[in-house]
């Protein structure tokens, strides 16, 4: 069984959820802003298995001054029913739609990052390309070093950065068809390492028109295993151990 250490539960219908959770030994379920934050506290609270983390998506329009005191007071007050802050970062894919001044999305993950250093959490990181060496800079500032970029791609440079640091990766199930993320199985130590599958996000290759579940973890797993030289029991063990020792679980 392993740990999904990235997916939007809130997202799924409620019918679908038990079948998800039969699949895993548990799986951390991050939020997009207060509403999500509430329906994830919810699932928390009925299914053991559902560790949460509380955030703010940074691909879409950002708070106003009062919404964003809400959404900060709301987690300080539910900090005993969350493993994490998340999801949090920067908007790489919204700015290659439309123009966007970043300087107040990086100012509100820093007190985000703030925020994750008063709680004693771990942060669950969106930043990706040259994103990623901005928040290594913030993540310094405040030498918080828990950190976990989920779905990370960025060039060897900023890779070799975030490995000195001890900063964690998960890997998604596009590990099968993207020449990218097997450079970065390559690169990356397993010993910061983790599975995720961002879902309900769908993937492509053998993973097209198929609903976005934990099962495809596994294939994740078998290309780490490949690429690794390792066992698929080896690789399992590992990741699921690394997953557990950062998230506390
Ligand atoms: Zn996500």
């Amino acid at each position: 069984m392993l740990i999904d250490a990235h997916i939007h539960l809130d997202q799924y219908k409620d019918v679908e959820i038990p079948s998800l959770l039969a699949e895993v030994e548990a799986l951390i379920a991050v939020s997009m802003q207060l509403s999500s934050c509430q329906k994830t506290l919810h699932l928390a609270k009925v299914y053991p298995k559902v560790k949460a983390a509380f955030g703010f998506h940074p691909e879409q329009p950002l708070l106003d001054e009062i919404e964003e005191k809400a959404l900060f007071d709301w987690i300080r007050a539910h900090r005993d029913n969350m493993v994490a802050v998340g999801e949090v970062g920067l908007p790489y894919y919204l700015r290659q739609e439309q123009a966007l001044d970043v300087r107040p999305y990086e100012a509100l993950l820093e007190r985000f990052i703030v925020l994750a250093k008063e709680l004693g959490k771990p942060i669950v990181l969106h930043a990706v390309y040259e994103d990623a060496s901005i928040v290594c800079d913030l993540l310094e500032k405040h030498q918080l070093c828990q950190a976990h970029f989920h779905w990370f791609k960025g060039d060897e440079a900023v890779m070799k950065r975030m490995i000195r640091r001890g900063y964690f990766i998960s890997i998604t199930p596009d590990a099968l068809y993207e020449e990218e993320i097997q450079q970065l199985i390559q690169i990356y130590p397993i010993d910061l390492m983790m599975v995720e599958t961002d879902g309900p996000w769908s993937f492509e290759g053998p993973f097209t028109n198929k609903p976005t579940s934990p099962w495809m973890m596994h294939s994740t797993i078998e290309v780490i295993a490949a690429i690794k030289g390792l066992s698929i029991q080896q690789v399992a063990k590992i990741i699921t151990q690394n997953t557990k020792n950062f998230y506390r679980l």
